[in-house]
């Protein structure tokens, strides 16, 4: 009676977890799709605790009260503090969590197992790639909150890479076919070769191609939930890590297509092409124009059709509110208003269409790349917000650039461009921008908001 309400609470919270993935699918009804699988999530945690036939003694009911206290605090205050600007680097902490815990679950089952094929290689599985996502996800994390802002690269990386992968997978087939060498030395080594590798694996990445990487790493912690639900036979964690698996491996492949590189080349670690060294490199150089508040306020308010094109620095001012406040406003002038969306924009995939969708911006103005390039030609002005490498013309022209070969918004079609940013300084990528010196570009310089309020001040003046 007991197994089977607890089958039932798996399968309630499998079924939200599905339900939930196709909420998130879209903005309006992500939020709710957020809540329902966490709902789900939650009857089966409490199911698994309360709902099974064995004695369990006081002590273990304390020790997980405790743990799910701990972590519940710890999760609620960091998600509600966090900036939005460190959402990125949150998630990419909170998926090596992930990766770690599936790692931990194959340490403690280890010596429990039973001469099972099926379970041995669950175990080494989920102790492989939950060890490499949470090793690379901390990578990830560092490169993401700029402690980490180089890409370090030994001589023959890739090769170097290549073989570690081959290395770490080999043990794990040969502990798996040759019975005298699965003990838990053996086990301890396949551990610290896989945390070497996760680091080996992530840190050479540079250029505009972390991304791909961070989407990886998120279906690797998939993959290894899963193997923790093969091995223990727990439907709902089988679901989700298949879901989050498969999810982040269609996200890794959509991020590849718009990075403009072949999978292969991320998992065989000759990723990250190019050799940024840092900001200023491919200078460039010429003269650069700025514009006044004032002259492009009248340049917006008697346009046609505007583009803006909002990028990391967006979210950095946090002037999503002020921009939308600009559209309404030129709207009500009869310009046409649109929102050019790259997928790699900001820090996060999906991070400029969560930012936007804050301050209420219509969905049905967000364009994607695809679409929005052929308009560009018959745009009077793009605003560019706080965007950098995803308008870089170097990606077009410049094979020896880091972001060559990466599709990018093609804003120099347009009459005017206007790019708003605090200084010369470079994006993620490190790298020059050969569009703020076109004829066509005007800076305006300064912090996104204020700049952007003032500029909100000045139209109202025209109205
Ligand atoms: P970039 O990082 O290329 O550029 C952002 C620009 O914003 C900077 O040049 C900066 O210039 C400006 N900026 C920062 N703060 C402010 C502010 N307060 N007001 C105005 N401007 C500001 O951003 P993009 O969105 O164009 O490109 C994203 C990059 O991040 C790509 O290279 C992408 O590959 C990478 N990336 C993306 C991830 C994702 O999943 N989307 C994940 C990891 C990396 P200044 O300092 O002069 O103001």
């Amino acid at each position: 009676m007991i197994e089977s309400l607890l089958e039932i609470c798996y399968l309630i919270a499998s079924v939200t977890f599905v339900l939930g993935l196709k909420l998130m699918g879209n903005p309006r009804s992500a939020r709710q799709g957020n809540l329902i699988a966490a709902a789900g999530m939650g009857v089966a945690i409490f199911g698994t605790i309360f709902l099974h036939e064995k004695e369990v003694p006081m002590l273990i009911y304390g020790l997980i009260g405790l743990a799910l206290l701990i972590g519940t605090i710890a999760g609620w205050v960091t998600a509600r503090k966090v900036a939005m600007t460190k959402m990125p680097e949150l998630v990419s902490l909170f998926n090596g969590m992930g990766g770690a815990c599936a790692a931990l679950i194959s340490l403690i089952e280890y010596p429990n197992l039973k001469n099972e094929t099926g379970s041995l290689i669950a175990v080494l599985a989920g102790l492989i790639i939950g060890t490499v996502s949470f090793s690379g996800s901390i990578i990830a994390f560092m490169k993401l909150n700029g402690s980490l802002n180089k890409a370090i690269r030994l001589p023959q990386y890739n090769i170097l890479n290549t073989i570690m992968m081959a290395v770490v997978l080999g043990l794990g087939v040969v502990m798996t076919i040759v019975p005298e060498l699965n003990n838990s030395v053996n086990l301890y080594i396949l551990l610290g070769l896989a945390v070497l590798y996760g680091v080996m694996f992530v840190i050479p990445i540079g250029g505009a191609d972390m991304p791909v990487v961070i989407s990886l790493l998120n279906s690797f912690t998939g993959l290894a939930a899963a193997c923790g639900g093969f091995l223990y036979d727990n439907k709902a964690m089988l679901t989700g890590g298949i879901l989050v698996g498969s999810a982040g491996t269609l996200l890794t492949i959509i991020m590849c297509k718009a990075m403009n590189r072949p999978l292969s080349n991320v998992i065989f670690g000759a990723f990250g092409g190019g050799n940024s060294t840092g900001a200023g490199d491919s200078a460039a150089g010429g003269t650069v124009k700025d514009i006044q508040i004032s002259d492009l306020a009248v340049l917006m308010n008697y346009s046609r059709k505007v583009v803006i094109v909002p990028g990391y620095g967006l979210a950095v001012a946090q002037a999503q509110h002020v921009i939308h406040e600009i559209e309404l406003l030129l709207q009500s002038r009869g310009v046409e208003v649109k929102y050019a969306i790259h997928p790699v924009a900001g820090r996060m995939p999906g991070h400029m269409n969560v930012l936007l969708a804050e301050s209420s911006v219509d969905y049905d103005k967000l364009v994607e790349m695809e679409e929005i390039n052929p308009e560009f030609s018959s745009t009077d002005v793009v605003l560019i917000v706080g965007a950098n490498d995803v308008v870089n013309p170097a990606a077009k022209t410049d094979p020896s650039s880091p972001i060559y070969g990466m599709p990018i918004l093609e804003v120099e079609q347009a009459s005017h461009v206007i790019v708003n940013k605090r200084s010369m300084n470079a994006g993620y990528a490190g790298i020059d921008n050969p569009l703020f010196y076109n004829s066509k570009t005007s800076m305006l310089f300064g912090d996104a908001k204020s700049a952007l309020t003032s500029l909100a001040n000045e139209l109202k003046n025209l109205g």
